[in-house]
């Protein structure tokens, strides 16, 4: 799936293709919330395609298009993180581990079913074990002929840089804001609220990312929680209470909303009252609470969400977690 924010990277690449330069690996970095998984597979279906279009996208018909719309096709081989084997944790850190980019690696080395390119596409890149990525290295120096391998990652600068030197860049940056409202707009589900404030609200929520927005219009009920949650530790009523059920939901997602409110604090207290913030719906209790605010503990806790943030891959008791966080927010 290409999305219109993908027009460049798709044009840049084709003629990587057309000129038969394209490299062996490529890294797709940027944002989370582009859809870089999703140009990495259109991308792996235009190289295994057999009748590509002129746009070289892939046809959508022929032999190896339909095993790739199967899930079945015998060249692309997808890893993302996943939980730990036997793991009694509740809510495991997501990992990719050397056993499998071992038989990744592996099966790149073997002849292509269809005498055409293997392809691989590693999701979430960032999260592979140092000895996993030390396992990949052998395969990115010497890949083989016809051998595609798409690293995907909104965190970059945690692949060892012996990695990184290894693939072509190719970023993908935010669209501009009308591209991202039309694009919601067209893709909101029907019956949900579609007004041009809630739109640019979500968006706002999800540092511009149109698939950040309609997943946070999609999840509202977490937000309102989370809103809930922080009103109640500015006007004093008990926040801690909110700590189960904000363990219930997506730690990252609410860490970064938790930033929202923060730095949505810090700018009215140091811009005055007009400052633009992302919680405008909350401005009143907002404002009242930056003008008591102790910016010494503001930064503290600008510290502690980043933490958490930098760490979320590690399991940890959210229950405590999100007292602590509450607190922290409580006594701001
Ligand atoms: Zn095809």
């Amino acid at each position: 799936m290409l999305y219109p924010w993908h027009q460049t990277q798709w044009q840049n690449t084709r003629r990587l293709i057309d000129s038969g330069q394209l490299p062996h690996a490529l890294l797709l970095f940027g944002n989370s919330g582009l859809g870089k998984a999703d140009f990495a597979h259109e991308l792996a279906a235009a190289v295994l395609c057999q009748q590509p279009d002129a746009e070289r996208r892939a046809c959508g018909h022929c032999a190896s298009c339909q095993l790739l719309s199967a899930g079945t096709h015998p060249d692309l081989y997808s890893l993302k993180p996943v939980e730990k084997k036997n793991t009694t944790s509740k809510k495991p850190a997501l990992r990719i581990r050397i056993e499998d980019i071992r038989s990744l690696c592996d099966s790149l080395n073997q002849t292509s079913q269809f005498s055409g390119y293997r392809v691989a596409i590693i999701d979430q890149a960032e999260q592979m074990t140092l000895e996993a990525a030390n396992s990949l290295l052998k395969t990115l120096e010497e890949p083989g002929a016809q051998v595609l391998i798409l690293l995907v990652s909104s965190r970059p600068n945690r692949l060892p840089v012996t990695i990184r030197s290894r693939c072509q860049r190719l970023r993908f940056a935010m669209p501009d804001e009308q591209t991202a409202l039309t694009w919601l707009q067209q893709n909101i589900e029907k019956g949900a609220e579609t007004s041009a404030e809630a739109l640019q609200q979500a968006l706002k929520y999800a540092h511009g990312s149109p698939l950040g927005a309609l997943k946070q219009m999609e999840e509202s009920e977490s937000y309102q929680l989370i809103a809930e949650a922080m009103t109640a530790g500015m006007s004093g009523r008990d926040a801690l209470a909110y700590a189960t059920k904000l363990a219930q939901l997506d730690k990252v997602q609410t860490l970064e909303v938790m930033q929202t409110w923060l730095s949505d604090l810090s700018r009215l207290s140091s811009c005055g009252a007009d400052a633009e913030i992302t919680n405008s719906r909350y401005r009143h209790q907002l404002q009242a609470r930056a003008e008591k605010v102790n910016r010494q503990r503001l930064f503290r806790f600008y510290d502690q969400l980043n933490f958490n943030l930098s760490h979320s891959a590690i399991a940890v008791n959210e229950q405590l977690l999100w007292e602590n966080l509450l607190l922290s927010w409580e006594q701001l």
